[in-house]
């Protein structure tokens, strides 16, 4: 049953919120004694101030975590205690639900239904399936013949470095954090600073389950004081980053520029969703098509690029556009909410600039507008260009907001061109009752994953990446521990 708006009013009047750093098993303060604030974007009121770590307090998590992977005290237990830790960890979290649904919601202005309902029990599972994977990870023995025996095992790292953003900030904070952890390694973690709040809760959380002190540790700040004096350490082993393309590439640089650290990177996209005529049910297709809008369109892998067949391409829009109608901007204490606030003022305005190009290179058949909610104007009507052409800019560049682009197609084979005519290859989709023609376009579209009559198919049980700009490596699946580990050969002669 869904809590009355009054109900996470009243609780969020409640909350004891904590904004510092956590290093070493305790909150503290920047070695500078800085603050930053973070604001409810919805609102625009003041949540709490965080601290603004910088180098010297990077340089201090780093040895700290150091120092803990040396002593062996997570990295040497067995991967049994290592999972019943995390397991802890999942109660917990399973525990404190509204709280960090809530925390998620005022930080950076999802809907709080959504978050409390969906995300953060999504959290909790995936929490429970990295734990329980961790204990039956077997390694291999080499088919080297007689008098021989060689072992291939997989060995923690080091120290794992995650640098994560705002748009579903514990959720991303855990992609990276939990396969790490599992692994035996020590984690740095640096959540965005527009929605450092969950992260810092989670440290507490970590600890309370059993984490000992210094192996999980939450730097907070500002990407160019923090985020780069992590990328940059010469004795940080791996640096696991989900962000947007253009931060993505100077990772591979400050690894360059340093100790060449492993860099993992989940980045941009402008996902495609190719609807052909022949789909069985188009009414459910149009509502997959209008999920384009959940979570503000602050989604990555969110199928931003609508490829509707000639011969129904009227006929769809407009079922496409009754879709969105649900998807109207609400407070997001609001339980109906399905849309929120957009992050910050600075995002709304980016959002808004490239809404305004869509205006004069398309025709805007939906939305189009920023409103007010209260005293703030972070919400943006969900907005629908039809008559889209790939080449245009709106087409092209990713929004990060509740945009979408309609564009017909006349054929299979102009379908896919266009589909792969992007810089990008995170997600994408097809919607067809044709089986041959759902494996052979799957096949064809370059993307990490393909989802077939149905959108941004995400799980812990199946990897999660790009290919081309969106990135390097995956996230979830048994293949989240390739990235946190490397394997060891030792080779035995008898
Ligand atoms: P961003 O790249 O601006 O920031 C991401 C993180 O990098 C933040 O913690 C930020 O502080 C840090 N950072 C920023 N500048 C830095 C610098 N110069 N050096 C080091 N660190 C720096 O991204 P964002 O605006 O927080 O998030 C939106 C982007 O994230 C979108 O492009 C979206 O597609 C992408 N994203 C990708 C995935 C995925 O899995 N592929 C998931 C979610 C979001």
């Amino acid at each position: 049953m869904s809590r009355a708006k009054d109900y996470w009013q009243a609780k969020s009047k409640t909350l004891a919120i904590e904004g510092r750093a956590f290093i070493d098993g305790h909150y503290v303060d920047a070695a500078s004694g800085k603050t930053f604030s973070t604001t409810n974007p919805a609102t625009g009121e003041v949540i709490a101030e965080i601290a603004e770590c910088d180098v010297t307090d990077v340089n201090r998590a780093v040895q700290i975590a150091r120092e803990r992977f040396n002593s062996g005290v997570w990295s040497k237990q067995s991967p049994t205690y290592r999972k019943n830790v995390l397991l802890n960890l999942a109660q917990q979290i399973q525990e404190h639900l509204e709280e960090l649904a809530l925390l998620e919601s005022l930080d950076m202005g999802k809907p709080v239904e959504v978050s409390f309902t969906y995300e953060m029990p999504e959290v909790v599972a995936y929490v429970r399936w990295i734990a329980e994977a961790i204990d039956k990870l077997y390694d291999e023995v080499a088919p080297t013949g007689a008098g021989d025996l060689a072992l291939i095992r997989r060995e923690a790292l080091g120290v794992v470095a995650a640098v994560v953003p705002w748009n579903f900030p514990l959720d991303m904070a855990i992609w990276k954090c939990l396969p790490a952890l599992a692994m035996g390694n020590s984690v740095i973690l640096k959540p965005a600073e527009q929605s450092p709040l969950t992260a810092i809760k989670l440290a507490q959380l970590m600890k309370s389950a059993g984490i000992p002190d210094g192996v999980f540790n939450v730097v907070t700040g500002f990407g160019e004081t923090v985020g780069a004096p992590m990328g940059l350490h010469m004795d940080v082993d791996c640096l696991a980053f989900t962000g947007s393309t253009e931060v993505g590439k100077y990772f591979l640089g400050y690894s360059a520029q340093s100790n060449m650290k492993q860099v993992w990177l989940e980045c941009g996209g402008k996902s495609p969703n190719i609807v052909f005529a022949d789909a069985e049910n188009l009414d459910q297709a149009a509502e997959f098509a209008a999920r384009v809008f959940y979570n503000q369109g602050e989604v990555c892998s969110s199928p931003t690029r609508l490829l509707v067949e000639e011969s129904i391409y009227e006929a769809f829009l407009q079922k496409v556009i009754r879709c969105a109608e649900a998807y109207e901007p609400r407070d997001p204490l609001d339980p109906s909410s399905l849309m929120g606030a957009l992050v910050e003022d600075v995002h709304t305005a980016r959002v808004m600039r490239l809404v305004e190009i869509g205006k004069r290179e398309a025709k805007l058949v939906y939305g189009g507008e920023q409103v007010q909610i209260g005293a703030s104007k972070n919400f943006v009507r969900p907005t629908i260009f039809a008559n889209v052409n790939n080449a245009m800019q709106i087409a092209r560049e990713e929004v990060f907001g509740p945009v979408l682009c309609v564009i017909p197609f006349k054929t299979e084979s102009d379908a896919i061109e266009i589909a792969n005519d992007s810089i990008y290859g995170l997600m994408a989709s097809v919607f067809t009752s044709n089986l041959s023609r759902a494996h052979r376009v799957a096949e064809a579209l370059k993307s990490g994953t393909v989802a077939v009559n149905s959108v941004d198919m995400v799980s812990p049980l199946v990897p999660f990446g790009g290919v081309k700009q969106s990135g390097i490596g995956r996230d979830n699946s048994l293949h989240a521990f390739d990235k946190y580990s490397s394997l060891k050969t030792t080779w035995i002669k008898y």
